[in-house]
């Protein structure tokens, strides 16, 4: 039998029409797909009827399914022929191991793909009126996890403090006091504008704003959770004047919804 492929789908931040037009393609020519507990269940419904769907969503209180087990479901219906899209959060390569899938991939000598997608990290932000670059404001953005991996060093938080450009946090939220702490020691000015931003993108985002003191109190005051971005900078000023209401894409027949 001949080997399949494998296409490593980035979903975008979660309003299901940021997709690509060639990730959208895929989802509705896959036999498998093997999708994370973030993706938009919409994209999921793209599926064709006989696609077999498998969540390994990582959900914080349970375990979740083991890095070498996915890669493994990804080599196995390979193997057996299939069409197989990994379907990820935002874009496959940034914090997604995307990277150590395609490597499991590239090892077994399976055909596979990127296909990019918009990051929560940069699109999402977006949509809360955030650009993580401004002329005036910022001339860089740094995207670091505010997550320690197994083995890992933690990071340099002093040295990141040090930075005049954006700042963004993915995966941060459980230590999010502790990071602003981190920073302010390392020489950020306590005033410094920071916010947090959950469900970005969906029509249920929240925004929560402050300063790199403030944040904590603000998070709590609006409740705020996972999946949610910190970013810090300058640059959250301007979500006053450049906060937006999106039009909403119905992606089965791709015409507005207005
Ligand atoms: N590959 C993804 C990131 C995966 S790490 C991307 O490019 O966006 C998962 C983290 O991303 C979450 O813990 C959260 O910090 C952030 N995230 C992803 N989608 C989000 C969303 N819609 N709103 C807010 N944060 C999001």
């Amino acid at each position: 039998m001949s080997k399949g492929k494998v296409w490593l789908v980035g979903a975008g931040p979660g309003d299901a029409s940021l997709i690509t037009v060639k990730g959208l393609h895929c989802i509705r020519e896959a036999n498998v797909i093997v999708h994370d507990r973030l993706v938009n269940p919409e994209l999921i419904a793209q599926a064709p009827v006989h696609c077999q769907i498998i969540n390994v969503g990582k959900n914080p209180n349970h375990h979740p399914v083991p890095q070498d087990q996915i890669n493994q479901i990804l080599i196995e219906h390979a193997l057996a022929g299939k069409n197989v899209v990994r379907l990820k959060g935002g874009d496959p390569y940034v914090f997604g191991r995307g990277g150590e899938e395609a490597e499991s991939l590239a090892q077994q000598q399976i055909p596979f793909e990127i296909i990019p997608g918009i990051s929560s990290s940069i699109g999402g932000l977006a949509y809360a009126g955030i650009p993580v670059t401004h002329r005036d404001y910022a001339s860089s953005f740094h995207v670091v996890t505010g997550h320690l991996c197994q083995g890992n060093e933690p990071q340099n938080w002093h040295a990141l403090a040090q930075i005049d450009g954006t700042l963004i946090i993915l995966m941060g939220m459980t230590r999010q006091e502790e990071i602003c702490q981190l920073l302010i020691e390392g020489g950020k000015s306590p005033d410094t504008p920071a916010a947090a931003v959950m469900y970005a993108s969906q029509q249920r985002q929240k925004i929560a704003k402050g300063t790199l003191s403030t944040l904590k109190d603000e998070i709590e005051r609006q409740q705020l959770h996972a999946p949610a971005l910190i970013v810090i900078g300058k640059v959250v000023n301007l979500s006053e004047i450049l906060a937006f209401t999106s039009t909403q894409i119905d992606i089965r027949n791709e015409e507005p919804l207005l």
